[in-house]
């Protein structure tokens, strides 16, 4: 179902065709449907937060720091410090959410865009919205990413952009960072930037794309503090890569895009991320334990590295768990694949009830 538009306008053409990004945001008790960090900041970052901001409040009169060099610098140290890495800020560009940093790239860089699908529906949405044709190969059984098919489409199609997303959303699943070389190397063969969404690494077992940077002058790691970083609502996202990718994204980005108060907010965050490291461990020991549980009633589970779980096996259709979820007060996702539901990571009572809540829906 399209939206009708009026006829007398003059929408671009391709963007007629598209719906808005749409995950329902339903007032639910438990809301397990966008992989949020389930846990508020630490309350002594909340105060750091807030005096580092209103220390910059006077200054509001004054346009930000356009390059965003101290926050860029900061989530170089960060990268290094989880990484053993050696990256300069020269290699990062950050923005309001990794969205943004996606736009950009689709901004900046010609050709058609090629994704592996299901993955993130955010990057056939933004190709498409700046003109891009997308072009969607399947994933293998069990939604593996298979290289051989990754490395021949390449060769075939060659696209201007490749995404991988790793940990993949909403499968769960990772690709290793040999996989991510060789198909690196294929597509400079080829011309095109390879896309490494990294939104879920600090989750992960494999290692960051990060650490092969200077080996591929094409490719982009794309990492976000909306998840693991419990920031989601503070807007920031970042690139890691050559110094040269760098300076396309200074041809798009709007001037003075992230703002004084966001800057401050992230340089904060990273500078005291003690705490995030005990969550993380946290998140992914519930994730383990939910696992089991989903096991035990008999239920299907895709392996995560992730904060959030892909599963199947049920009897009823995708649309009719949900709702009975919904009106058990527990909002999960619908990622549009039939028989399977994706659910995120809570705390454990919110895990807890959306248990209950499933045992409850698949005995009615
Ligand atoms: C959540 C998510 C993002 C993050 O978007 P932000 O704009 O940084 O909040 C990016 N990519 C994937 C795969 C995601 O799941």
């Amino acid at each position: 179902m399209n939206q009708r538009w009026p006829e007398w306008l003059s929408l671009n053409e391709n963007i007629r065709e598209l719906k808005p990004y749409g995950a329902p945001q339903i007032a639910a008790k438990v809301r397990l449907n966008t992989n949020e960090n389930p846990y508020p900041l630490d309350e002594s970052l909340q105060r750091k937060i807030i005096s580092d901001i209103s220390d910059r409040v006077g200054n509001l009169n004054r346009y930000p720091d356009r390059d965003a060099v101290e926050l860029r610098t900061t989530l170089a140290t960060y990268i290094n410090g989880i990484s053993k890495t050696d990256i300069s800020y020269k290699q990062i560009w950050a923005a309001n959410g990794s969205n943004e940093i996606l736009q950009s790239i689709a901004l900046a860089f010609a050709g058609d865009a090629m994704g592996f699908e299901p993955s993130y529906s955010m990057h056939p949405l933004i190709a498409k919205s700046v003109g891009k044709k997308w072009i969607s190969i399947s994933r293998g059984p069990e939604f593996v990413f298979q290289i051989d098919v990754a490395i021949e489409a390449i060769k075939v199609n060659k696209p201007g952009i490749v995404f991988l997303t790793t940990p993949n959303n909403p499968t769960g699943d990772s690709i290793s960072v040999t996989d991510i070389a060789e198909v690196a190397k294929v597509a400079l063969s080829v011309g095109a930037i390879l896309v490494v969404d990294e939104a879920y690494a600090e989750f992960s077992k494999q290692n960051s794309a990060v650490t092969i940077i200077q080996d591929h002058p094409n490719l982009i790691v794309s990492r976000t503090m909306s998840k693991a970083f419990a920031f989601a609502g503070a807007r920031l996202g970042y690139m890691i890569s050559n110094p040269i990718l760098v300076d396309a994204m200074l041809l798009v980005r709007l001037p003075y895009h992230l703002s004084e108060i966001t800057q401050a907010a992230a340089i904060a965050a990273l500078q005291n991320q003690s705490a995030l490291q005990k969550q993380v461990e946290q998140i992914k020991h519930s994730r383990d334990l939910l696992v089991q549980e989903l096991l035990k009633m008999g239920l299907h589970v895709i392996s995560s590295d992730a904060n959030f779980v892909m599963f199947s096996g049920f009897k009823i259709s995708s649309q009719e768990l949900w709702q009975k979820l919904v009106d058990g007060d527990v909002l999960i996702r619908d990622v549009g694949i039939p028989g399977y539901l994706r659910v995120t990571i809570g705390t454990e009572a919110e895990n807890k009830a959306f248990l209950a809540a499933l045992q409850q829906a698949l005995n009615s």
